[in-house]
């Protein structure tokens, strides 16, 4: 018995076999453009605080025995800089490690794990959490991720909303989902950047965020983790100001 190919016996059939064939290149193409851009973002992240770090040391070095005084504020500098590079990096490392295989799921009672996070995340922040939680919702996912999500989101609603703002944390049953939704009064996001906000690097007009630190990589990573958990998330106004982050976790 003879192997049978398949072969094309028409014109027709091996224009379309080369239109497949041109479309696999095409998302292969894109794929690796998209992956040099994440290192050359990455590369260009990290250097800018290696720059300022190497540029306090000099200083130090250059004037450090006759001008004393520039040394305890060059080193505030070198320390805050590491740190950045640190969270950096461990953003970077959390990106490229997050795989399906990896992740666990098992029952997560979201209720419980979100009350004690937000009473927890209170102290950290100036703003009013304000929890309203339907008790013992269950959802099936991943207790480390959700938890991740959730600090992640927490971060976001109190970096960019006024210190005197407050911040509601909702945990509710819809049908078969539950939703958990994180909700701030203070920039918002415009719609038509709505979308971007989960791109990495991506930030939301840089000139306005420049005095508010980050790298663009939470929500990315936020993204990645909700998938992992396969729940879904949105982003929505809040009225009259603000922003509704909502997670959609199917019920266990
Ligand atoms: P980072 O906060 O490090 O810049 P993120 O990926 O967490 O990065 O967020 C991306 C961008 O989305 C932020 O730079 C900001 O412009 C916008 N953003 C995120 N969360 C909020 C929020 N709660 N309110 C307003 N803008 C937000």
């Amino acid at each position: 018995n003879q192997p049978s190919l398949t072969v094309p016996d028409s014109p027709l059939e091996i224009n379309e076999l080369g239109n497949s064939f041109n479309d696999l290149l095409n998302v292969q193409n894109q794929r690796l453009e998209r992956e040099k851009q994440f290192v050359s973002d990455s590369s260009h992240e990290l250097r800018t605080p290696i720059a300022a770090i190497r540029g306090n040391i000099s200083l130090i070095k250059r004037r450090g025995d006759k001008h004393p005084e520039v040394i305890p504020e060059s080193l505030d500098f070198i320390d805050e800089e590491s740190l950045r590079m640190q969270k950096l990096i461990e953003n970077l490392l959390h990106l490229s490690r997050a795989d399906k295989a990896d992740v666990e799921l098992s029952e997560v009672n979201l209720s419980e794990t979100i009350k004690q996070l937000s009473d927890h995340y209170q102290a950290s922040i100036p703003q009013n959490i304000n929890v309203s939680i339907e008790p013992d919702l269950v959802i099936n996912g991943n207790l480390d991720l959700i938890q991740q999500i959730t600090i992640a989101l927490l971060d976001n609603a109190s970096k960019y909303s006024p210190k005197n703002g407050h911040i509601d944390v909702n945990v509710s049953k819809d049908n078969d989902n539950i939703n958990l939704s994180i909700a701030d009064n203070g920039m918002g996001i415009p719609d038509d950047k709505k979308d971007k906000i989960f791109q990495r690097f991506y930030r939301v007009d840089e000139s306005h965020s420049t005095q508010i630190k980050g790298s663009g990589l939470g929500l990315a990573i936020v993204a990645k983790l909700v998938i992992l958990n396969n729940a879904q998330i949105i982003v929505s106004d809040n009225k009259p100001n603000g922003s509704i982050f909502t997670v959609t976790f199917k019920k266990a």
